[in-house]
């Protein structure tokens, strides 16, 4: 065997399978040091929130194991990236460095400050895309520039895409020479007491092989009735593999060619066609916060900057915590607490509640779902976020506000969701499930519902918040406090 050292530096792909830069380390030759440096900043723009220090437990976990069947070791550091690098380089005596490229700016930055110095000391430093279908700047339109509309961004991305294929884990790997390792447990990732992630092993198995499996699964049972029950948080009709694809256990290029078979097998071509668009608004959202990196803290359409937002932390709390007495936006904010995720469309709902009927500004509710979701991500988060203010590029016009109700009559027409995650209200009709206001008193008092009490009175009226929302937009449009 060759005495070459290389160290691949796991970031954003926690996986084996369709894995670039291990592909590359292994065609190098000689002994592969796999690397994960937890320094709060190679996870993306900021710390990682706290549903996904779970994450990130359990899938360097299951990464560890499957590098440990394969002869291999993960080895742990802390500490800032680029000074962790240059001490495991000069333990290892490595002589090339290999990743998966991030999106984010931090971690641009930073990969750019890491690869000068690994150039200049010597090394070979390479980096491949791992995370996206196609790389954010190779997109482009007829000028070379970036686009601002999804739909013209994902056909000129979908109309001749033709990915790698599939490609397996390696079956053997080297040994790791004797460099020393963090133990994971001391990286106290889990949560203190007390523990509100309890339930999340439930129903979540993170790492490659839990990926692998949601994405059979919902082939098999999920993908036929994807254009039909995708929007509808009743039904189990989406296939949860965002967090998987948040820490990159999968290729998305993986799940590309999965639906291009079973599109052979004779899957019909709406569920598959709907489903991959899903995709291509992640790929936009990495296209979006390549090009415009402020995205996380600015709002794209500048006119928004001087927004006549609220402040107003009792609200922002009832919010949170379920207790605003719209039972749709309660049961998601309730969801997204139990399971640190929630059915998208009732983030639209949660989210426009927020910004619209509160007037509280979106940066916010981009923060708590940072910290709460189990798939928070730099790109697909703050950009979603922007198009429900009307401040993204493509983003839903201003003069949409969902009316609470009607979502949800709409779209858990039974109440069946609200019935999950809002038990209080549970033995309420159908009829008055998404407005139990309107409930008579002897319904409330048969089904033991005590407003105000029990369960909250709407936190501001729907009629009075719209009216609030339309003349605080209308600054905006008439450039009136820009
Ligand atoms: C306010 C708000 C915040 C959001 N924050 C995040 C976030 O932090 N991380 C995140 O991954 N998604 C986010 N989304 C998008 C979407 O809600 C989730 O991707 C989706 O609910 C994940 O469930 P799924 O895997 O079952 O999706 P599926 O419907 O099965 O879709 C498959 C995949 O496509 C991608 N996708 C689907 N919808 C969208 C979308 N609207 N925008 C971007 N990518 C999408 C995801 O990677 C998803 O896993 C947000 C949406 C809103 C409205």
């Amino acid at each position: 065997m060759s005495d070459k050292r290389s160290i691949l530096w796991f970031r954003q792909d926690l996986r084996l399978s369709d894995n670039p830069a291990l592909e590359a380390a292994l065609q190098q030759g000689g002994a592969m040091l796999p690397l994960f440096v937890l320094d709060d900043e190679s996870f993306g723009p900021r710390r990682p929130g706290a549903a996904q220090r779970w994450w990130m437990d359990r899938s360097l976990t299951a990464l560890s194991e499957r590098l440990a069947e394969r002869g291999s070791r993960l080895i742990l550091r802390r500490g800032p990236a680029g000074q962790v690098l240059k001490e495991v380089v000069s333990e290892s005596g490595a002589s090339a460095l290999f990743w998966n490229r991030c999106y984010d700016p931090q971690s641009i930055l930073r990969d750019r400050t890491v690869k000068a110095w690994a150039k200049d000391a010597g090394l070979d430093v390479r980096s491949f895309g791992g995370l996206l279908l196609a790389e954010p700047w190779e997109v482009a339109t007829g000028d070379g520039g970036s686009y601002r509309v999804y739909s013209s961004f994902w056909r000129a991305l979908s109309r001749s895409y033709r990915p790698p294929p599939t490609r397996p884990p390696p079956e053997r790997l080297s040994p790791v020479p004797p460099i020393a390792s963090d133990a994971l447990k001391h990286w106290a990732l889990r949560p203190a007491q007390p523990n509100w992630a309890s339930g999340f092993a439930d129903v979540w198995e993170p790492g490659e092989t839990g990926a692998h499996r949601r994405l059979s699964a919902f082939l098999r049972q999920g993908l036929a009735r994807y254009k039909a029950e995708r929007d509808r948080p009743d039904r189990d009709g989406s296939s949860r593999l965002s967090p998987h694809l948040r820490f990159g256990e999968i290729a998305p290029q993986r799940i590309w060619n999965a639906v291009q078979d079973a599109l052979s097998a004779g899957a019909g071509r709406a569920g598959a066609d709907t489903f991959l668009a899903e995709l291509g608004w992640r790929e936009f959202s990495y296209h979006l916060l390549f090009h415009n990196p402020d995205i996380a803290r600015e709002p794209l359409r500048p006119a928004f900057r001087n927004f006549p937002w609220r402040d107003d932390p009792a609200a922002l709390a009832a919010w949170q915590e379920g207790r605003t007495g719209y039972p749709i936006v309660d049961a998601g904010m309730r969801q997204l607490r139990s399971l640190g995720w929630m059915h998208n469309r009732v983030r639209m709902i949660v989210a426009s509640f927020l910004i619209k009927h509160l007037l509280l500004p979106w940066q916010l509710g981009e923060a708590w779902f940072w910290d709460t979701l189990l798939d928070a991500d730099p790109a697909n988060n703050t950009a979603s976020w922007q198009w429900v203010a009307g401040c993204g590029t493509d983003a839903a016009p201003y003069f949409r506000i969902f009316n609470p109700v009607l979502q949800g009559d709409r779209f858990d027409p039974e109440g069946a969701y609200v019935r999950r995650w809002v038990p209080e209200i549970s033995a309420l009709p159908a009829k008055v499930i998404h407005k139990p206001w309107q409930a008579s008193p002897q319904v409330l008092q048969q089904t033991g519902v005590r407003l105000g009490e029990s369960y909250p009175r709407p936190l501001i009226d729907h009629a009075q918040a719209r009216k609030r929302a339309l003349e605080a937009y209308a600054t905006v449009k008439q450039g009136a406090t820009v």
